[in-house]
């Protein structure tokens, strides 16, 4: 893109996000603002200005109506000194604990669809996620150019949900207690406000991390290897949250997973089709602790299929955010700056949820826009593209999308 192309996305960005700012900007209440700090990136240069502080929600509002920065963010952490400079100097006085799950950590097959990576020394290019090192010329200067989809925010979203189901069975939280947003680009932020919580340190979260990931975790410490029947199962399923879960999806593993499936695991072809033909008969044998009758079955396989229910009962968390007390994450109601859309609180069941309308922004009007490449997208109830080297009128939302991943440039 040519400087003035930059130029004028830059401008026409600046007024959109000026109006937002000025006039549709509605915060729900930022729990103890006072003792939060602060954090923008600018559009222009996209430097980080952190270590702000604001008495109320008005004039945050005021602040960003003036500066209308590109990125906001504010600290998980309450301080007594917000605006310090300096750690020691804030006096940390605890932190909600969050958790940032994005889709750009979970691979899914629609990746080699829409992501490209290009060489800069050599232009071998490609599709899916970029390599280490260029395979043609062995550079490591590769270009990437991620985008996401309605199958990357569907997974994004089902991580969400098994994270959910920890919060509420393994740690006991009320729904009073978190708030799910949705990011405004990749994926979800689960804010957890309990009094319980706020004190944690660092190691602390660190354990909930490994908990919540599975981390390290021996299906035989949770009781699940010499299971001696009905009776000692339902005591281990009462006595240990993982345990369930992991009987849970180890019944669909059996059941469903295919010869490509469990060969995939690391079961050997033999027994995996023993286990296919008789399924049902080992779901039965299972249900009933009796891990030990079932025939055909050895030691290795469990491990095999245990450590698979392992990680499919796993949630792929950021383990750096939830581990940090110092953390900003991105400010409730803002827009992202990679998208146009807006960070949004999940107020409905999130199964239902649809962030490709629910955090729409700019949602009147049209503008040309000459668009280098961009594959198939959807913003609200439209399809747009696939584009290549065009001229394109489109609603703003969408033009708005393509200018800020770089794909388009007002006309
Ligand atoms: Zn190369
Ligand atoms: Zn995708």
């Amino acid at each position: 893109m040519e400087g003035l192309e930059r130029e004028k996305n830059l401008r026409f960005l600046k007024s959109l996000f000026k109006r937002f700012y000025e006039q549709e900007a509605l915060f729900e209440k930022i729990s103890a603002i006072k003792y939060r700090e602060f954090g923008f990136s600018t559009l222009e240069a996209r430097m980080m200005i952190r270590h702000l502080s604001f008495e109320n929600e008005n004039s945050l509002v005021k602040f960003l109506s003036e500066k209308v920065p590109a990125d906001c963010y504010r600290s998980t952490a309450y301080y007594l000194n917000p605006s310090a400079m300096n750690m020691e100097e804030k006096e940390w006085l605890g932190a909600d604990l969050v958790f940032d799950i994005d889709a750009d950590h979970i691979q899914t097959s629609c990746k080699k669809r829409h992501d490209r990576w290009k060489c800069l020394d050599c232009g071998e290019n490609g599709y899916g996620s970029a390599p280490e090192n260029c395979p043609k010329c062995g550079s490591k200067r590769i270009d990437e150019k991620a985008w996401f989809c309605s199958e990357c925010l569907e997974a994004a979203k089902m991580e969400t949900v098994k994270l959910l189901e920890f919060l509420d069975s393994d740690f006991g939280l009320t729904d009073q207690e978190i708030s799910i947003y949705f990011s405004g680009h990749r994926g979800y932020h689960v804010h957890v406000e309990s009094e319980e919580f706020k004190v944690l340190d660092q190691d602390a979260r660190r354990e909930i991390v490994d908990y919540i990931t599975g981390l390290g975790l021996d299906p035989s410490l949770h009781g699940l290897r010499d299971v001696g029947g009905e009776e000692y199962l339902t005591k281990i399923l009462k006595f240990s949250a993982w345990a369930e879960r992991l009987m849970r999806n180890g019944y669909d593993i059996i059941l469903k997973y295919g010869l490509e499936d469990l060969l995939r695991i690391g079961v050997k072809d033999k027994v995996a089709l023993n286990i296919i033909k008789n399924r049902e008969r080992i779901i039965d044998l299972w249900w009933k602790g009796k891990f030990n009758q079932i025939v055909g079955v050895d030691g290795k396989t469990w491990d095999s299929i245990f450590l698979e229910a392992v990680r499919k009962g796993s949630v792929l968390i950021d383990t750096v955010v939830t581990a940090d007390v110092h953390r900003l994450i991105r400010l409730e109601g803002t827009l992202h700056s990679k998208t146009g859309f807006r960070k949004v609180k999940v107020l409905k069941a999130l199964e239902s949820f649809d962030p490709l309308k629910e955090a729409v922004v700019f949602k009147r009007g049209e503008v040309r826009v000459h668009v280098y490449e961009s594959p198939d997208f959807r913003v609200g109830d439209s399809v747009f593209g696939p584009y290549s080297d065009v001229d394109v009128e489109l609603p703003i939302s969408a033009a708005v999308l393509l200018i800020c991943k770089g794909l388009a440039h007002i006309i």
